[in-house]
């Protein structure tokens, strides 16, 4: 017994005096880039074209010629008369009705060219919160020192902050080594991209394009949302989830009388399976993309919080545990499953025969579509549902290197532009155009520099959207830099 516990002890301490010995010697990712000052940015300028360009309700829609269409005429035309030299400099093509693309020639034609991309549709107000809104949500007001309303982050920020550089850096003569690609998609918070990234991606396609990195939207700059890290820290996403809405159908071929009702009905066995579902969520891990993140944000924490990062080896499923208590965090570390709709029976005294579901997948890197539909099958395990794929599915995105021209170039203007900031490669759980645009790219990248601070996270799709005027000029500053950068 003695021998025993004196060999556990010995154990112990090796274990513990190895996971010490890593926790110090993990060495830092961060270089040392000094910001670069950007005197006589236009500010005041670029604020009301923002303003103005906010003010048109370009909510976002499958159709190209609905009610809406003028606001995204107006806006565009907006954009036309607000970048003049980019109107007349760059080689402008027209997709559907409302998307487009800039091609800024390059000196090298032996460069690759970069693509940066956004989109200007937006999704609408919740009538059930528009009156929590404390500033009108369409009406692109100035005010405390922040720009208000609905795509002042997504994505209009990005949207004009981009041409805002290229603006400005026309006007200074500037002209790139490598050519530079401005994709402008009408429809990604539709979820399918089909008459704006996806269409010009086909374009691009077609056209033999191939791009060196594309940078879209997705990651951000976190502040005070990763405990043990006061820094702010810009996140770099380098992969995308994929996604598929999956329908699920019960069609018993007969109602009848809820008088005479079957031992099961239609809306039953679809309940049944859909809870079967939620209580066999797909299993929790650390993937790849997760332990890069770590392994770059460890050596930036304090002791405690460092020890645990630099030996997930020992405190993996510690932290496993501890991301899973937070939905934000839990989404991460699987392939998630949400039922979001659901319908059957018109009556209240008839059966109906049929019943239906929609269950909204994220894929994990790691799954695939068809592993989703092999899951599902098994967990349902009842013939009576069946499984209907949408025509659109997206699978997980490819992981795009750490190592690259770009993600270099994307981690040098951050650092030129934000002071004392700490650089990490992050997974995006959320949809992007990226996932189209991803086709055509060796590398696809998902960051803007928002600043989002964790009383901030609900104002993407929610109330008060807004960007500080300081966050908007640091964004300008960052393109620039990055077209700057993207000469070699
Ligand atoms: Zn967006």
């Amino acid at each position: 017994m003695k021998k025993f516990s004196l060999l556990t002890l010995s154990v112990l301490s090796l274990v513990l005096l190895f996971s010490v010995f890593r926790t110090f010697s993990v060495k830092s990712y961060q270089t040392k880039i000094e910001p670069v000052p950007e005197k006589n940015l236009p500010i005041e300028a670029a604020v009301s074209r923002l303003s103005a360009g906010i003010r048109f309700k370009t909510v976002s829609s499958l159709s190209d010629t609905d009610a809406n269409s003028n606001e995204f005429l107006l806006l565009n035309e907006h954009i036309r008369k607000s970048y003049p030299s980019i109107e007349s400099k760059l080689k402008k093509t027209k997709v559907s009705n409302f998307s487009f693309f800039y091609e800024w020639q390059g000196k090298n034609p032996n460069l690759k060219p970069i693509l940066l991309c956004a989109h200007t549709d937006v999704v609408d107000v919740d009538p059930s919160t528009a009156s929590l809104w404390t500033r009108k949500p369409f009406g692109g007001e100035i005010q405390d020192g922040f720009v208000w309303g609905r795509g002042a982050w997504d994505d209009k920020s990005s949207v004009f902050a981009i041409l805002e550089s290229i603006e400005i850096l026309i006007k200074r003569g500037h002209v790139p080594e490598r050519s530079i690609f401005i994709a402008i998609g009408q429809d990604e918070e539709t979820i399918y991209g089909k008459l704006g990234a996806k269409a010009i991606t086909e374009i691009f396609k077609k056209k033999n394009i191939r791009f060196e990195y594309v940078l879209d939207e997705g990651q951000v700059i976190a502040e005070g949302l990763i405990p043990g890290i006061e820094k702010p820290i810009a996140l770099i996403g380098i992969a995308g989830k994929g996604y598929l809405s999956l329908g699920l159908e019960v069609d018993l071929k007969e109602g009848g009388h809820s008088s005479m009702p079957p031992q099961e009905t239609a809306i039953g066995i679809l309940s049944s399976g859909l809870s079967q579902m939620e209580k066999n969520p797909f299993p929790l891990s650390l993937g790849d993309v997760q332990k890069t993140t770590f392994q770059w944000l460890a050596p930036e924490m304090k002791f405690g919080s460092r020890w645990i990062m630099s030996n997930l080896w020992l405190f993996g499923p510690i932290l496993k545990s501890r991301l899973s208590e937070k939905n934000s965090t839990r989404a991460q570390l699987h392939t998630t499953s949400a039922i979001t709709k659901i319908s059957g029976g018109f009556k209240d005294n008839v059966l109906p025969a049929k019943a239906e579901a929609t269950v909204n997948f994220r894929i994990l890197q790691g799954d695939s579509h068809r592993g989703v539909l092999d899951r599902t099958e098994k967990i349902l395990n009842d013939e009576r549902i069946r499984l209907i794929s949408p025509d659109t599915i997206f699978e997980p995105s490819p992981i795009s290197s750490v190592d690259s021209i770009g993600f270099e170039t994307i981690r040098r203007s951050i650092q030129e532009t934000i002071p004392d900031v700490i650089v990490a490669p992050a997974l995006v759980s959320a949809y992007t155009d990226s996932l189209h645009y991803g086709a055509v790219a060796d590398n696809a990248y998902r960051f803007f520099p928002v600043r989002v601070k964790p009383d901030d996270v609900k104002r993407f799709h929610g109330i008060d959207e807004r960007i500080s005027i300081s966050n908007y000029e640091e964004m300008i500053r960052f393109y620039l830099r990055l077209i700057l950068n993207s000469s070699n």
